[in-house]
Order: C-alpha cells, then structure tokens, then sequence
C-alpha cells in the first residue's frame, strides 16, 4: 500500500513520493508570539504532530521546521499595550507556546528558527528578487511585484482580477499592483529595525517563511503545512517568492492545510469574542482527550471544539482508559500462569489484531484519515472488553498471552497517534518526581502523598490485599489520578476528575 496525500496544489490526493527516497522535509507555520494560543492554532500543531509521527512510524526520517515570527505588528502593538518591549513580548509567548505544546504533547520541531535569527537571509533574497525585476523599492519599503510571477494565483486558484473584487485592500499610490505585498517595511521611530540596503527596517511576514523553509530545507521540499486561512495571501507569497528567487519550481511538493475551529457551529473569531485558548482547555480536559476529539475529524474538515465536543472526546477517553486499565487488572491478577494452548476462538482474537493493524494503517495511508483509524482503535477495544467478560466466565489457560499482545497492540495503535504515549507518562514522572522533594513551608506537596500512597498499595498487593490496593486506585482516580500497573511498578499521572 502507498500512502496518498490531499495537494491543496492539485486538489487532489496523490501518490506520496518525497524529494529523496525515505526522507521527509516539513516545514509548518509556526505561531506569532504576541498571545496564547487558541484551540484553532492548537488545532494545526496536533495534526501535522500526528502526521509527522506517522511518517516517521511508515520508516521515514522526518526533518521537522516550524518557526517562531518574534517580529509582526501584532507583536509592536502588544508591546505598546503593555509598556514593554517587542523582543519581550515575543519571548514570553514563545515560552508559553512552548508550556501548551508540551502539554499537548506535540513533540518538538527538530529547528525551531526564529525569524529575527533569519534576517541576513531575507535580505539576501529579497535583494536577488529586486535584481531580477521581481521586487521594487519605494521609501524605504520593498514591494512584490505580483504580475511578474506568472504562477500568481496558483495555490488559492484565483486570477489577479478575482484577488482584487475579493480582497479589501488598502490603497497604497506607491504600489505598481494593489496585490502588491511588502518584502521589507521601512521602521517607524521606536519600532525594532534591522540595517539593509533600502534603509533600517524589518521583513514582512511572508518572507520570513521562505527564507527560513528554504534555509533549512532547500528548494523542492516535501511538505509544507499550515491552516486553510494561511492558503491565500500567505502561501500564495511564499511560492511567488520563493519560485522567483530560485529560478526554478516547485518550493513545495504537497501543501497541506487543516480546516477551522467552530465553538457550537460558529466559526470561531475575535469578533464574536468565542475565541478558547488552549491552556482554559487543558485545565478541564485531559490532553488525550483534545487530541482525541482534534484527530476524530478529518485534518480537512472543520470540527467543533464546544464544550459538548470536549465532554464527549473526555467520555471516549475515558472508555480506551478503562479498557487498559482493564487489561492490567487482568493481568495482575494473583497467581495467573499462562500455559500457550490457545482456544480456537483465541487463535481467531490473535489474528484479528493484525488485521486491526492493516485497517489502521490502510486508514492513515488514505491522506492521514485520523477519524477511520480512531474508529478501528475503538473497535479493538470493543472486542479486548468483550474477551476480557468472558474470560470472568471461564478463564482459559493462555489468557494472560492473549490479553497481553491485545494490550501491545492497542497501545502501538494510540501511540501511533500520540495517545497514551510514554513520553507523555514518563514526563509527568519525572515532573511528580522532581517535585516530590519539596514541601511548601513543611507541609508534605500532593506529590509526596499521593507517592506514599502508592507505597502502602504496593505492601497491600505483596500481602495480596487487593481490595484494599483497588480501593486505593478507585479513590485516587476520583480524585483524578491514573494509576497505572507497568512491568516495572506503578505510574500515576494527573488526568483531571472524571465527569
Ligand atoms: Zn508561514
């Protein structure tokens, strides 16, 4: 099977055949560091995480960019509001995204460029696209000039004339087109500025990205991601700048873009004031449980992030939830041998979980349908419960085998898709363990307690009190604390309290 991608380029899903055989060049739009991040961005970084994860798991070696614009008016103007400087404004929200991406869960880009570290190489390209006749210099500003790029038009599918009926767009007597877009922008007193050969000043948004996706990923690379609102002007710019500059085309193999956030069927926007951040979102809900609602849709459609939605992502979770924990009760249990004589009806189960992992892959190979997936994964858990109800009937001989490759397989197939990932248990230890060597003024933390609890659940299953050890569980899971029984002990995490 090969895997076929949606091209916004062709409007169509097509073979996925990269640069260069088993490497994945990948640069998404990274954010604008003026405020925290909203579930429409947190959206985009989910997705194209999931995408990365899953090429790397199809045996691809994946080279991750996504930047930071740490310069933009939005960021100057936030500045002024507050009474601080750009360069702080930027640098706060660049570390708050950083704070929601972890906990998200989205694993970190391999480069993570920040456009005010790109400049000499902006510059360098916009000088090559005035000498060629590209751009033009007025004031101090340098412009894109849109009608000498033949291709203008061809990512958003619009002619020059469409742009214009469509477009508001202000009237500048300086521009040779109204579509004309600035390469470079001349300072104003008090603004950050950079020298360059048309006076101090600073790049343009759309600039940025080419120069820092081809810095780091050279001309013809393989994907380029970002959110359907980013389609025209921004990638538009990008492949008018970047194709002029080189000489040669394409900047991009496949353009992908994921569609909006609605909040309860209203698109969700600053001016209808429905705008969730992401970090209100994970003081409720467990950071499985948006990514489960994220990837239940597919990237290109839109999806609703209302509060009915995250309940019902937060219930499905905790359905996979039960079923590991399920597994590991089972699997717990005291005085369970396992001898290999498989029933027929085991032998059909064991095979079944390889055909859950063909359906699986078959779903993420048709362009990344995390929605088809998510439903095999659910069906897998359907059957695990089902097995694991009758073996509390009759138990048969090679149960504990049987229940144990299900349990592997159930989790590969989440993992796949960033859920129940060990990364994720293992920070959260490390986190706990970290600050289990603190007290706040000499009171014991919550930490400290919740690890002496766990120490006595340990002595009670040696003493084979497991009604006591699951009272234990229970009670911190009401509390909303996993425990989780690994091979090598117990884990907990912090998952919230369930509905
Ligand atoms: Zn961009």
């Amino acid at each position: 099977m090969s895997l076929a991608v949606y091209n916004t380029m062709s409007h169509r899903k097509e073979e996925f055949r990269p640069r260069e055989e088993g490497k994945v060049g990948m640069y998404v739009c990274g954010p604008t560091v003026y405020n925290y991040i909203h579930v429409g961005n947190g959206r985009a970084y989910l997705v194209f995480d999931v995408i990365r994860r899953y090429l790397s798991y199809r045996g691809y070696e994946v080279l991750y960019v996504q930047n930071f614009t740490d310069v933009d008016d939005k960021i100057i103007n936030r500045a002024r509001e507050e009474g601080k400087e750009p360069g702080e404004i930027a640098l706060l929200y660049e570390a708050a995204f950083l704070e929601d991406m972890r906990a998200l869960n989205v694993k970190p880009p391999d480069v993570a460029p920040r456009a005010t570290e790109t400049i000499p190489r902006m510059i360098e390209m916009i000088q090559g696209l005035v000498d060629k006749g590209y751009a033009y210099a007025v004031d101090g500003d340098v412009f894109f000039r849109v009608e000498s790029f033949e291709g203008y038009g061809k990512l958003s599918g619009r002619s020059l004339d469409d742009m214009r009926a469509g477009e508001r767009v202000e009237v500048d007597e300086r521009k040779a087109n109204p579509m004309d877009f600035a390469l470079w922008k001349a300072s104003k007193p008090g603004e950050p500025a950079w020298d360059s050969p048309w006076g101090k000043g600073r790049p343009g948004w759309h600039i940025e990205c080419s120069a820092m996706s081809l810095h780091y990923l050279g001309m013809g690379f393989d994907i380029h991601g970002g959110g359907q609102d980013l389609v025209f002007p921004h990638h538009e710019n990008e492949i008018a700048q970047s194709e002029a500059f080189a000489g040669t085309e394409p900047f991009v193999r496949y353009w992908l873009h994921n569609g909006f956030v609605n909040i309860q069927e209203e698109k969700m926007s600053k001016s209808l004031g429905n705008i969730i951040l992401v970090r209100e979102i994970l003081k409720k809900y467990p950071a499985d449980a948006v990514r489960l609602l994220a990837l239940q849709t597919h990237y290109r459609n839109p999806i609703d992030f209302g509060p009915e939605a995250l309940e019902e992502a937060r219930r499905a979770y905790e359905r996979l939830e039960n079923c590991f924990f399920a597994l590991d009760a089972f699997m717990a249990r005291p005085g369970l041998r396992t001898a290999p004589q498989r029933t027929q009806r085991e032998v059909a189960l064991s095979d079944s979980f390889f055909d859950f992992e063909r359906r699986f892959e078959e779903a993420m190979d048709d362009d990344f349908n995390t929605a088809r997936a998510i439903g095999v994964i659910f069906e897998l858990a359907k059957e695990l419960n089902t097995y694991l109800d009758e073996q509390e009937r009759y138990q048969t001989p090679a149960a504990p085998m049987v229940a144990s490759h299900g349990r592997d397989t159930l989790l590969k197939l989440c993992n796949i898709l960033g859920l129940f990932s060990p990364e994720a248990v293992e920070a959260e230890s490390r986190g706990a363990g970290a600050s289990s060597e603190e007290t706040s003024g000499g009171f014991p933390t919550a930490e400290r307690l919740i690890e002496l609890l766990l120490e006595v659940r340990a002595v009670a299953r040696e003493n084979r009190q497991f009604e006591t050890a699951d009272l234990i569980r229970t009670r911190l899971r009401e509390l909303g604390i996993r425990v989780d029984d690994l091979r090598d002990g117990q884990r907990w995490k912090y998952v919230g309290p369930s509905a």
